[in-house]
């Protein structure tokens, strides 16, 4: 009996020492290794972290917002795995190299705003108060198709050029359309910039049929149409107006003698040249800033005879063209444009 119990008394010792030796190994393991999370994309170690709530959390915000900059969200189809292991303590987590890499390996998109016109996207800004003020500037300026410009939020996986707003203001606008009215007196005054030279024809018949020239035209100016010859509620257009800026040279349409340089910069055409070519045939070049010939010279099919202005009946730099034959004004679109 007294065996038994000694015996018992070194079983319960051992243990003792056992459980105290296992502690003190789970003591060490502990202080050695602690748990943390193998971050995995796509099968590939991407890093450690023992922070993976706070990671998945700013992983999600950023594909859902962005940076708050350019970047409106990111589309990531493959999410990162996340394994937890218990690894040595020198083994140092980065999250932000793995929220990186996550990131990088989505497709950003990107928010602009388009402007439209009549439903067509012509430009991009970046923000919506620039959008705002492109409008609100066309509209004070009574740009003719203001009522058409609208603008719209667009996400895009590319960069999308941006315009600036005077740019776009410049691009958009189009000027409101004023009737030249009849010229009745060139008067000469000794003070005028261009003096009057030769005469013109100053009455206005229109006729809507396709006479053939017998002669070919070129284009006096490239540029915007602006406003068509035809029927308007007050009288009619007698040309075609052409936007082009300020100083634009304007070119001879074909080859003929200049009959009248001048005009008056305050009055209808302003500043205009008649050029009288073969066949009857005359065309007008008004509104300009500048005139580089006089009446009695000779001219030839794309010589440079004026320049682009807005002098007259004008509200912006146009170019108003009329083909004329025998007095009668045609529609230049008939043989041009
Ligand atoms: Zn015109």
């Amino acid at each position: 009996m007294k065996r038994v119990l000694i015996h018992l008394r070194k079983s319960v010792k051992l243990i003792i020492l056992l459980t105290i030796a296992l502690l003190i190994a789970i003591g060490i393991l502990y202080f050695l290794f602690r748990p943390m999370y193998i971050v995995k994309l796509n099968g590939e170690i991407i890093g450690y972290t023992d922070a993976k709530k706070q990671l998945e959390e700013e992983i999600s915000d950023y594909m859902k917002s962005g940076n708050g900059e350019d970047i409106a969200f990111v589309e990531i189809d493959q999410m990162p795995e996340y394994e937890i292991c218990y690894s040595k303590k020198d083994i140092k987590t980065n999250e932000e190299e793995v929220f990186d890499t996550v990131i990088a390996s989505g497709t950003p998109y990107y928010k602009n705003y388009a402007i439209l016109q009549s439903g067509e996207e012509k430009l991009y800004v970046k923000t919506f108060q620039e959008a705002e003020n492109i409008i609100a500037s066309l509209k004070e300026k009574k740009s003719t198709n203001a009522e058409t410009i609208t603008y719209v939020a667009k996400y895009s996986s590319e960069e999308l050029e941006n315009t600036d707003v005077t740019s776009a203001i410049n691009s958009l606008y189009v000027a409101p359309v004023v009737e030249p009215t009849p010229v009745v007196t060139q008067k000469k005054t000794t003070t005028a910039k261009y003096p009057t030279t030769g005469s013109a024809n100053t009455s206005q018949t229109v006729s809507y049929g396709k006479a053939s020239l017998g002669i070919s035209l070129t284009r006096p100016v490239s540029g915007t149409i602006t406003s068509r010859f035809g029927r308007r509620s007050r009288g009619t257009h007698t040309g075609l107006d052409i936007a082009a800026s300020t100083g634009t040279p304007i070119k001879s349409a074909a080859d003929g003698t200049v009959t009248f340089s001048g005009g008056n910069p305050s009055k209808s055409y302003g500043y205009y040249v008649v050029v009288t070519h073969a066949n009857g045939v005359q065309t007008y070049y008004a509104h300009c800033s500048a005139l580089y010939v006089s009446a009695g010279q000779t001219v030839s099919q794309g010589q440079t005879i004026a320049a682009v202005g807005s002098t007259g009946n004008s509200t912006g730099p146009h170019l108003h063209f009329e083909v004329r034959i025998n007095g009668t004004c045609y529609n230049p679109q008939n043989y041009l444009y």
